[in-house]
């Protein structure tokens, strides 16, 4: 694996590997890795000839500069982790290498309603800021495949507008979320919550699967929310949203509305915020 802080040198790299008929997949991370981010590395793997990653804390995309300052860093073991999964070229951009103007007045993306839905709504800017550091990436990079979590659903969403609006040929897949053996989404923040937070959070995937049971037994959809958000706010969870929206683009499900659903989460376990889905 080979590491690269220079973006224009990891672009050199992959030009040279590019002509040589490589197929570039990309695994953009923000690093503190676990089993989740690596079966993205293996999906790449498994469709790509050249598997890149990175491992950058992108400063635009926090709303709440707490959460920036306590994201969890482990380098090393990271490093370690994504030459054993096969990485061929690893990026680990600093700051001014993708923002050399500074990170005032950046450039802003429409992203129509994604952006004041859900996680729009309760992280003003995170969408804007997730866009600012992808597009970067993606111009140094140039993957002819792109591989996220449908962990971060509505990220997937933005990131595919995103392409659109780039006319990109990168071809977004959205894998599989991973999870504990309690159902607890696998997560960076995960390391951050106290013991006793940890036995409560899987709660929330509780949550999802009952929603999901209420909804194949034709229950309304108000009330198995209720229940819901009943079952994690009874063991201290607070409870930004727990929704059914429309999976093509997050709008909230109405009776009659044809296509796939998906629930979706987001709760708050001490200073943890924590997000989940499930496709109904
Ligand atoms: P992050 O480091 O949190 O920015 O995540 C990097 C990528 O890993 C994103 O595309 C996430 O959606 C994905 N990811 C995070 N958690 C999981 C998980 N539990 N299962 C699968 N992918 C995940």
């Amino acid at each position: 694996m080979i590491l690269f802080k220079s973006g224009a040198e990891l672009a050199f790299h992959l030009q040279k590997k590019h002509a040589s008929g490589s197929r570039i997949g990309f695994v953009p991370t923000m690093g503190a890795l676990h089993d989740g981010h690596l079966s993205l590395v293996r999906q790449s793997r498994s469709q790509c000839s050249l598997t890149v990653s990175s491992i950058f804390i992108n400063p635009t995309q926090f709303n709440d500069p707490r959460d920036f300052q306590k994201y969890p860093v482990t380098l090393e073991k990271d490093i370690y982790l994504l030459e054993k999964a096969g990485v061929g070229a690893l990026f680990l951009p600093e700051v001014e290498d993708l923002y050399p103007g500074g990170l005032q007045d950046l450039e802003k993306y429409d992203l129509g309603r994604l952006e004041t839905l859900l996680e729009g709504k309760y992280r003003p800017g995170h969408f804007q800021g997730v866009c600012q550091a992808v597009r970067r990436l993606l111009d140094r990079v140039r993957p002819d495949d792109l591989f996220m979590g449908q962990k971060d659903y509505q990220q997937c969403l933005v990131v595919r507008r995103l392409l659109d609006l780039m006319s990109s040929s990168t071809v977004l897949h959205t894998c599989p979320i991973l999870r504990e053996a309690d159902g607890l989404a696998m997560s960076s923040r995960n390391m951050r919550l106290s013991e006793s937070e940890r036995k409560k959070a899987p709660l929330i995937y509780q949550s999802l699967v009952q929603i999901k049971t209420g909804w194949q037994e034709g229950r309304p959809a108000g009330s198995v929310l209720e229940q819901a958000r009943d079952l994690m706010s009874s063991e201290g969870l607070r409870v930004d949203y727990v929704e059914i929206a429309r999976s093509a683009d997050l709008a909230p499900w109405h009776e009659g509305d044809e296509g796939m659903a998906v629930a979706l989460v987001a709760a708050s376990l001490g200073e943890v915020r924590l997000i989940d889905n499930m496709l109904l």
